[in-house]
């Protein structure tokens, strides 16, 4: 029983870390919202983009031919590669669902509120 609650308490603490480490990355980048988002290489199209080296995060809740997905958990998955430049798509995937999971209702309610509210033209280039 005791075993438990120090894992419970510990993811606890990881999870406010990274949510620590999201926060201070959106005050440091730029997050736009797209009606279409293609990949600026390839011209697929994306539910989210990010950009680390232009601090940049585009974010389009139902690109065409998508399922629809919480904007906010786009975000989480853009913000991992910001955070975490290096890790692999794999590992920002697990990470995104391990810290979707995790996160409490208030934590996930901050998060939609860096959703910009209006639609942008910019596209990452
Ligand atoms: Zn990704």
């Amino acid at each position: 029983m005791l075993k438990v609650k120090v894992a419970i308490c510990g993811q606890a603490i990881a999870l406010d870390g990274f949510f620590g480490k999201f926060i201070r990355a959106l005050n440091e980048i730029t997050v736009y919202k797209n009606i279409r988002l293609r990949h600026p290489d390839t011209g697929r199209a994306l539910c989210g983009y990010c950009d680390p080296s232009k601090e940049e995060i585009f974010l389009c809740p139902a690109p065409k031919g998508m399922v629809a997905e919480s904007t906010a958990k786009v975000l989480v998955h853009e913000l991992c590669h910001y955070v975490f430049p290096k890790l692999p798509e794999e590992g920002v995937i697990f990470l995104e669902e391990f810290l979707w999971c995790g996160l409490n209702e208030e934590q996930k309610r901050i998060l939609r509120g860096y959703v910009p509210k209006e639609y942008s033209r910019a596209q990452p280039s």
